[in-house]
């Protein structure tokens, strides 16, 4: 125990050692110092300075994109061999796993998750990166018959978009970056990646990596700094062909209205308010746990969290004991102690936040059934908390919390149609999770449901499969064939002979 311990330490003084290097900006293969006011990045479990990023606004965009274009426009990468491009992003991937506890320690001291839950994204952002190497070389369009006079071969291609821009959110950075900028190198694109300010760190410690593993300069850069600074300058910038963003519904909005100048491509991961239905056949074994880590695991801050919870009135008062004992016991901690199941969230303005969606739920007549406090000490944490009576206007049914709080109705089992009404009644549509032993009723409520994704009996990241969200939640998918092709364009070519 004592030499695990030791371990974990000198891990963690690592991490904190390599942080120290990560302030600059990575661009057309340089890491290029800023002069000027660096933005501070805080651990939120101890509230303590850890680094410091560059703040860059439009003129690094600018160098930026323009070493992205100038990659793009290379000979040597567009005639790259697609085995190539492959090997590149296969070779990336196992510079990460052979990295992958640093970098998940880098994470938690970033972002607060806790070391496991850190050492799983790792493991995704991994399979993510792996899973899009493998579509370089499937990349493909169709010949078509054609009925135009003559003789004539009609075909598509799915060409690469050019520039892409990547903005990402601060709740599970290295997981994020990787899919997205896997995706878009794998279509053929090159990038320009703007990480969240509260959580930059493994977006610049990737970028060190991507230079390790061979990508030609000016294929992947990274300009840190706010989002109303180097974000909207990087949104604005005529020479980005497309915007690939995952972030808050009003940031996105605002992207796309940005976007219309100059018609950029822009795809849209947005936030959510995802509905969980248990029924009273459920295995309870299973969907307690499922339903508490669906949205106490990274403290809630999860844009697929299942925060609006249905349970069948046949199990409700068993059902809510044993998740209320489950929320209780979870262990609230720094990320770095064994242990731990939830750490703190981002910032105290976060926890600020969350805290007065507490007060808002108690005002307007739910019952506090478990938490609803922040600890004293340090770190931003706030306990795991479950509002039973909870009814469909309220504003912690109807907003996104984006921290570690549920609200529970109650269902008849019987009423299918009042029941999906009710789950689909709200402006987001990211994902939902049925728990069930009835496959009449899964695939039932899988037809009814309005979210990109419907989970029974369980969840998980699977990149083969599509992400993304139904009305507010988005615009476009991620991972899947999809994911790929929303980096491309589509080309059609008739040739008479
Ligand atoms: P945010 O919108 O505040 O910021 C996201 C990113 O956008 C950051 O890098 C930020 O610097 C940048 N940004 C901010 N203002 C900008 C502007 N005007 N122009 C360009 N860029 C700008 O979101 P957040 O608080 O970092 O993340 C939390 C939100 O993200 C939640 O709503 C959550 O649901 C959502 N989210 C969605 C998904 C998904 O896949 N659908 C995944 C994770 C998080």
């Amino acid at each position: 125990m004592a030499e695990a311990d030791s371990a974990r330490a000198q891990l963690f003084e690592r991490a904190k050692a390599r942080i120290a290097g990560l302030n600059r900006h990575f661009i057309g293969g340089q890491w290029i110092a800023q002069d000027g006011e660096p933005i501070a990045v805080i651990n939120p479990a101890d509230e303590q300075i850890i680094g410091q990023i560059a703040a860059g606004a439009a003129q690094e965009v600018d160098l930026a994109v323009r070493a992205a274009r100038a990659a793009f426009d290379r000979p040597d990468w567009q005639a790259m061999p697609a085995a190539r491009r492959e090997q590149l992003l296969l070779r990336l991937a196992d510079l990460i796993e052979a990295d992958a506890d640093e970098i998940a320690a880098i994470e938690t001291l970033d972002n607060g998750m806790p070391f496991a839950h850190a050492r799983g994204a790792v493991g995704g952002a991994v399979s993510a990166i792996r899973y899009h190497a493998g579509w370089v070389r499937r990349l493909g369009g169709e010949t078509v018959p054609m009925s135009v006079p003559g003789n004539w071969h009609g075909y598509t291609t799915r060409d690469p978009l050019g520039v892409a821009a990547l903005i990402v959110p601060w709740n599970a950075p290295f997981a994020i970056t990787c899919s997205k900028l896997s995706a878009a190198l794998a279509a053929g694109c090159t990038v320009v990646l703007k990480p969240a300010e509260l959580a930059p760190l493994t977006g610049l410690r990737l970028a060190q990596l991507v230079e390790e593993a061979g990508f030609p300069a000016g294929t992947v850069n990274v300009v840190t700094g706010l989002g109303t600074q180097a974000g909207a300058a990087l949104v604005a910038h005529p020479g980005v062909d497309k915007i690939s963003f995952t972030g808050s519904t009003a940031t996105g909005q605002g992207i796309l209205r940005e976007s219309i100048a100059d018609l950029k491509r822009v795809s849209l991961e947005l936030g959510g308010k995802s509905a969980v239905l248990v029924f009273a056949d459920a295995d309870l074994e299973k969907a307690v746990p499922g339903v508490a880590m669906g949205i106490f695991g990274n403290s809630g801050q999860v844009c697929a969290a299942g925060s609006r919870l249905f349970v069948a009135d046949a199990i409700f008062d068993r059902f809510m004991t044993a998740l209320a004992d489950f929320a209780a016991k979870l262990r609230l901690g720094p990320g770095w102690q064994e242990g731990v199941a939830m750490g703190p969230l981002i910032s105290q303005r976060q926890r600020e936040r969350v805290l007065g969606y507490v007060e808002a739920g108690k005002r307007e007549g739910a019952s506090l059934l478990t938490g609803g406090s922040a600890p004293a000490g340090q770190g931003y944490f706030v306990e795991p908390t479950i509002f039973v009576g909870a009814r469909a206007d309220m504003t912690i049914v109807r907003e996104e919390i984006f921290g570690p709080v549920l609200s529970v109705m109650r269902f008849s089992d019987e009423d299918f149609e009042t029941l999906a009404r009710s789950a689909n009644d709200s402006v987001y549509g990211l994902s939902a999770y049925v728990w069930t032993r009835d496959l009449a009723t899964a695939h039932s409520m899988a037809k009814k449901l309005r979210a990109g994704s419907v989970k029974v009996n369980g969840a998980g990241m699977e990149f083969a499969l599509p992400f993304g969200g139904f009305r507010q939640s988005g615009l476009g998918r991620e991972h899947g064939r999809m994911g790929v092709e929303a980096f491309t364009e589509t080309k059609a070519v008739m040739i008479g002979y």
